[in-house]
Order: C-alpha cells, then sequence, then structure tokens
C-alpha cells in the first residue's frame, strides 16, 4: 500500500492538534456520573447555549446521541421520518428499530432535503389503528450523503412549522451543524431552536477524537441522562475528552469556512482540468466527483487514487466519490490533490476511448 499523502476520505481523520492535547492535558477532572466533572459540566453548558437550548449531555458519539434522542421522543411501533439517504436510517445499523422500537420512514430528497408537503403527505396520525403512528420528523443539516449540502433556515422553518401543525416531534441530527452554520453565517441556535433535540459531532469538523452532545429542553434532560446510562454512554474522568471539546468550541468553529473555502478551491480545480465535480453542491467541506463518467467504478477509482497516495471515500451513491476537507488538510494538500486526482483518473481503459 502506498502511503496516503493528502487524506480527503472524512472530516473524521484529524489528529487532536498540539493545542488541544494540552487542553487534554491540563483538563480538571471528576467522576461525570456523580456530575463531578467541571469539564464536562462546562463543555455540556457551551454546547446548550451554541444551539438554542438548555441543556446538553455528553455522550461518546453522535451515534448514541442520535438513539437517546429517538428513544425520547418515540414510544415502540411509532414511525419516524427523515430524509431516505440521512445517517440515521442508513449508516446506524437500524438502531432506531433496536434502540426505540421505531418504523423509519425514508423521503426521497432533493440535496438532502424534503418539503412540507412531503411531511404532510406522509404522516399518519393515528386515527386509523392498522397505522403506526407518525411522531418524529428527522433533519440532518448539514447533509452528509448529499455531498455536506445545507438545509437553509427557511426551509427548516416551514418543516418545523408543519411538524408542529401535525403534532410532530422534531430531532436534529446536527452532526456537522455548525458547518451549517459558518456558511450561511448565522448562529447554530438559529437552527437548533426548532428542534426537541439536537446531535453535535465533535468529532468531525470540530477536530476532537471523539464525543458528542444531545441538546435539548429543561424537560427532556432528566429522561436523556437516564437514557445515557441505560445506553452505556455514563462515563467517570470524561473532562479528558470534554477538554478537547471545549478547546474545539474555542478554536475550531470559525475557522471552518477555511475548509469550506478549500473544498471549492479543489471543486474548481477538478473542474478547470475537465472533471465530472458537482460545482455548485459545494456549500460546505464535501466534494463529490462522479467517476462513473470517466467510465470508472467507485472501487477501481479508490484504487488508482490510493496509488498516488489521494486518500477519498465512497459514498451511497454509485460511482460518486468525495473529498472531505478539515482541519489537517492545508492550501498545499489542496493543490497537490488537484494535480495528482486527474493523473490517477484520467487513464482510461482503451474500449472507453
Ligand atoms: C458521523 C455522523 C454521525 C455519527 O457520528 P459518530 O460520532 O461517528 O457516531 C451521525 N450523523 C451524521 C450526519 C454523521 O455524519
Amino acid at each position: 500500500m502506498s502511503e496516503i499523502l493528502v487524506d480527503l476520505s472524512s472530516d473524521t481523520v484529524t489528529q487532536p492538534s498540539l493545542g488541544m492535547r494540552q487542553a487534554i492535558a491540563s483538563a480538571v477532572v471528576g467522576d461525570e456520573q456523580r456530575h463531578l466533572d467541571p469539564t464536562v459540566s462546562e463543555l455540556e453548558r457551551r454546547g446548550a447555549a451554541a444551539v438554542g437550548q438548555n441543556e446538553a449531555i455528553f455522550l461518546p458519539s453522535a451515534t448514541m446521541a442520535n438513539h437517546i434522542a429517538l428513544k425520547l421522543l418515540g414510544r415502540p411501533g411509532d414511525e419516524v421520518i427523515a430524509e431516505e439517504n440521512s445517517h440515521l436510517l442508513i449508516a446506524e445499523s437500524g438502531g432506531p428499530a433496536v434502540h426505540a422500537g421505531l418504523i423509519t420512514r425514508g423521503l426521497p430528497g432533493r440535496a438532502g432535503q424534503f418539503t412540507p408537503q412531503q411531511v404532510r403527505a406522509a404522516v399518519h396520525s393515528g386515527s386509523s389503528v392498522h397505522r403506526p403512528v407518525t411522531r418524529i420528523v428527522a433533519v440532518e443539516n448539514t447533509h452528509n450523503s448529499a455531498g455536506g449540502r445545507i438545509w437553509q433556515l427557511d426551509d427548516i422553518a416551514a418543516v418545523a412549522q408543519t411538524a408542529r401543525e401535525l403534532g410532530l416531534s422534531l430531532h436534529l441530527d446536527g452532526s456537522r451543524l455548525f458547518n451549517a452554520a459558518v456558511a450561511t453565517g448565522l448562529l447554530a441556535a438559529d437552527f437548533g431552536r426548532y428542534f426537541d433535540t439536537v446531535t453535535l459531532c465533535l468529532s468531525k469538523g470540530l477536530g476532537c477524537p471523539l464525543g458528542a452532545l444531545l441538546a435539548c429542553s429543561a424537560e427532556l434532560a432528566p429522561r436523556a441522562r437516564r437514557l445515557k446510562h441505560l445506553f452505556g454512554g455514563a462515563m467517570r474522568q470524561a473532562g479528558i475528552v470534554a477538554a478537547a471539546g471545549i478547546y474545539a468550541f474555542d478554536h475550531n468553529i470559525s475557522r471552518l469556512a477555511d475548509d469550506h473555502t478549500r473544498a471549492r478551491r479543489l471543486a474548481q480545480g477538478l473542474d478547470s482540468a475537465g472533471f465530472p465535480v458537482d460545482l455548485p453542491g459545494v456549500e460546505t467541506n464535501f466534494v463529490q466527483l462522479d467517476v462513473g463518467v470517466l467510465g470508472l467504478t467507485s472501487h477501481e477509482a479508490l484504487a488508482r487514487l490510493e496509488s498516488k497516495g489521494i486518500g477519498l471515500s465512497a459514498t451511497v451513491h454509485p460511482n460518486v466519490l468525495r473529498a472531505v476537507t478539515h482541519l489537517d488538510v492545508t492550501d498545499d494538500n489542496i493543490e497537490l490533490a488537484i494535480e495528482l486526482i486527474p493523473s490517477a483518473l484520467r487513464r482510461r481503459a482503451p474500449s472507453l476511448r
């Protein structure tokens, strides 16, 4: 295997920076199960305020945050509506069914979004004894499998209004909510306040080694903390990790704009080289590349890229790869990728010429 020079496979590949490691090393810690870890408590306060909720609960992963949220908002046999390629439905091992006993209903999306009309048409109200009762609408912002696409605030407001009219609860998988906030110039709280529960992931663009927050109202928080225990997510001197989160809140949010600039630069560079990138679709830190147009499968393209030292990854869409920028990617890395990606993929099979 050749050495990877530029790893654009995911924004989860970041190494904790020196500053973050120093924050970890000097963290004041205690037993968080007994609410005695001041660093965890501080991160929870910061997280709740950032997304416009009363409380936040520190968790090992965003996956766990999503499932605690669904269990808070629904009962077994209830239905959750989400975009059909949302992380919740395609990348969490059937968790909604396993942990909360929910039926999942995937709505076809455009750029990861669905409309109030789609919600209205999909909802089962409970008037028929045959139907599962729809309880939850889940939104993902930014939307991972759509290519880091942003749900604009107006669209969220419209879906939220319809959901409330229909008596539904609202969950936001905001694993990359700060990307949406930075790209739109809004606050994460502007988005977060529409929802009952909000997941934030610390190990994506924020650059922490692990961790997530689930934010919610003061009414929901005690049950959420109980579920944290039930899921095995209650920890001990977790301030060691939470310190990385506080460091990220202080240093790694506004700089997400650099990741977005670099993704755009990469997309423009590849586009100029005649490569099939979805240029208008580059709204945050993802670039989608359709290698099918080049006569390649994802598998073939990834192998060729890897041999040149470039790490990309496959998506749910056949023959569409993604390049994801993050805080360990420099401007020079992007220029190198613009040079190496075309040279890796240009050689087509003779029969395709
Ligand atoms: C990565 C991701 C998650 C899960 O995050 P983990 O912390 O790895 O469990 C959930 N939702 C979305 C949209 C994600 O991108």
